[in-house]
């Protein structure tokens, strides 16, 4: 099948080597394009094939890789993403982001499908990419400035205020662990330090500008299931009305909310920085990513005490809880605030969060005192140390220097039991949800291979009432489960679940967009001309996910490492799970389930030899 993909994809790799200056492009052939779809597919497989073991995630040896799936840019709304990963700084093994926007969309009308970017440039240095077209050019005056700065100055130095930027502010260039890209002022990719990779390699942004449409074999398809959408706006209408957030007092009243880092269970000040109270207060308008009618993206305004400008977007749910509530601090102003700062230095607000509230444990329990925090009263709840302590993490000052580590380097350094209060699975920082209450997604933080993720996971709540069962039954899940279960039927539910998300973030479409698997694989014949279906493309995800086990497994992780922190393993202080800890025994075993269903060793999780041969990973 050595042919070029007839639609959905450009057929062409762009390859820019930053110590050589080399600019190439390599040919993508049908047979590839299937076995990998895009995006996290095309990442996993090509960092597998193209790094060596052991390489240092911030040296030149490492590779970043940017990559767009079949849909990208097509008609279709959710389709303006892209995925991006690389060895992890933070985990030191694979990880990958997803990000939306519109940068996924222009490059693909730029002429690729993926840009894997090598090697490390002597001095600060942007791509230019356009029309088939690309450059290296001088980013040394861009370098110490903030995001807007640089989107702003490559707008102005090119010529042209289309142009998209993905890019890092000072956090990246500083090598912070858990830095984030930057796609415009308001969608990050994330999670695992991919910022950091890219100030590695004195690598300030990637500008992107094209005009050709992308191809597609059968518009009708696509055209009706644009329209399925428009006619079933309600099942997004929270998303709509709201953006993420509008939940979390009911998080709270089920233990789902991470309270002063994940220790507690009571906060009554929700009410004051949910996504209502950001709607009632400082909210001044929606936007949206490419071609997308659901514009669930807030944008805030605040004059005092803290000037906020809109033009960062404003917090989602994952930022309100994590530098809110697991920091303990209700002022919705001041979070607000240290969103535009994330924005705006390129840190990635989950990990910032999560870093944060450990100092403040750490400093409430004697093991960090003022002497070494800059003379910061880093005290849960004090919003002034939470914005203090972002400034010096991304420019690595004083006891910034230590928290752009992450939890897991930073509690090695502070001894005397740190490690108790890094809330992190194999270096990344965990999400803003409650194993405690989520079993599912417990085993999800344990296992997915870049870490404790709630991206890539199953939220065990969404699987309890009939009505959101219907998909799943020609899956062989045929009844709702119980939130608290954990036994094989759950395994098996969040096994399907995360190919189901691997599937999206390979295609690369927003997971808010409420496509089922068949739609999905009807779409993707419609665009490629492929006779695909479901199954296929839950074959592709399970290749992809067994090919970043062997990955990882290269890097000297085992089954160990496939483990939640103890915080987990008892109750909390207070609130409906004060007497609900998960039981260790059980996760085990819901881990070797896992691993049996996935056709890896139920001991070591090392992929057989026969689903090896079965997924055609050689
Ligand atoms: S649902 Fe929201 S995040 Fe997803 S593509 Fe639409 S605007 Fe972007």
């Amino acid at each position: 099948m050595e042919t070029q993909a007839r639609g959905g994809y450009n057929g062409k790799i762009l390859r820019v080597n930053l110590s050589s200056n080399v600019i190439s492009e390599e040919t993508i052939d049908e047979l590839f394009c299937r076995k990998y779809l895009g995006g996290a597919g095309f990442i996993i497989y090509l960092l597998w094939k193209e790094l060596r073991p052991g390489t240092n995630p911030l040296s030149h040896d490492n590779k970043l890789v940017l990559a767009l799936g079949p849909l990208t840019g097509i008609p279709l709304p959710g389709s303006g993403r892209n995925c991006i990963g690389a060895k992890s700084p933070l985990t030191e093994g694979i990880t990958k982001s997803e990000v939306g926007g519109f940068w996924g969309a222009e490059l693909k009308r730029a002429g690729y499908d993926a840009v894997i970017v090598e090697g490390k440039a002597d001095k600060p240095v942007y791509l230019w990419i356009h029309d088939g077209e690309v450059s290296i050019r001088d980013a040394s005056i861009l370098w110490g400035r903030n995001t807007k700065e640089t989107q702003q100055s490559i707008r102005t130095e090119l010529g042209d205020n289309r142009i998209q930027v993905a890019m890092i502010g000072p956090g990246g260039e500083n090598l912070v662990r858990y830095a984030c890209i930057m796609n415009g002022l308001y969608d990050a990719a994330g999670r695992g330090g991919l910022g950091a990779v890219m100030g590695s390699k004195n690598l300030k942004a990637l500008a992107v500008r094209g005009r050709k449409a992308p191809t597609i074999v059968e518009r009708t398809p696509v055209k009706e299931l644009r329209e399925w959408l428009l006619a079933n706006m309600q099942l997004v209408q929270a998303f709509h009305e709201f953006g993420t957030g509008a939940a979390m007092r009911g998080f709270e009243a089920t233990g789902n909310l991470p309270i002063r880092n994940f220790r507690d269970g009571l906060f009554p000040g929700v009410k004051m920085i949910d996504a209502q109270a950001i709607k009632d207060t400082i909210r001044v308008g929606m936007d949206a990513c490419f071609g997308c009618p659901v514009r669930c993206k807030k944008k805030v305004q605040v004059s005092e005490p803290y000037p906020v400008d809109p033009a960062y977007g404003g917090p989602e749910y994952e930022t309100l809880a994590a530098l809110g509530s697991n920091c303990g601090i209700d002022d919705l102003k001041a979070i607000a605030k240290g969103n535009e700062l994330c924005g705006a230095y390129s840190l990635d607000t989950i990990s910032v969060g999560n870093v944060i509230a450990f100092a403040m444990e750490c400093f409430e329990n004697g093991l960090l005192s003022v002497k070494d925090t800059n003379s910061i009263e880093a005290r849960f709840g004090n919003a002034e140390a939470m914005l203090k302590l972002i400034e010096l993490i991304a420019r690595r000052e004083g006891i910034g220097d230590l928290l752009a580590e992450g939890t897991y380097r930073a509690a090695q350094k502070i001894g005397k039991g740190a490690a108790e209060f890094a809330m992190q699975v194999k270096g990344l920082e965990a999400g803003l949800h409650e194993p405690r209450s989520k079993p599912g997604l417990g085993l999800g933080f344990m296992v997915n291979p870049h870490g404790a993720d709630h991206c890539c996971n199953l939220h065990d709540n969404l699987y309890v009432v009939e009505g959101q069962m219907k998909e799943l039954r020609a899956l062989g899940i045929l009844e709702p489960v119980p939130v608290e279960d954990i036994s094989p039927r759950k395994v098996a539910l969040f096994k399907l679940i995360q190919l189901n998300r691997i599937v999206f973030d390979s295609l690369v479409l927003c997971q808010f967009l409420p496509y089922s698997l068949e739609q999905l694989a009807d779409v993707t014949a419609a665009v490629t001309g492929w006779d695909t279906g479901v199954m296929e493309q839950l074959k592709v995800a399970e290749r992809i996910l067994t090919m970043a086990r062997l990955f990882n497994i290269r890097e000297g992780f085992t089954a160990a490492d496939d483990m939640l922190p103890q915080r987990f393993f008892q109750p909390k202080t207070d609130g409906v799970l004060a007497d609900k800890p998960l039981d260790p025994t059980k996760l085990e075993k819901a881990k070797s389930y896992y691993y049996a269903m996935m056709g890896w060793d139920t001991s070591t999780g090392i992929p057989t030899p026969e689903k090896l041969e079965e997924l055609d990973i050689t």
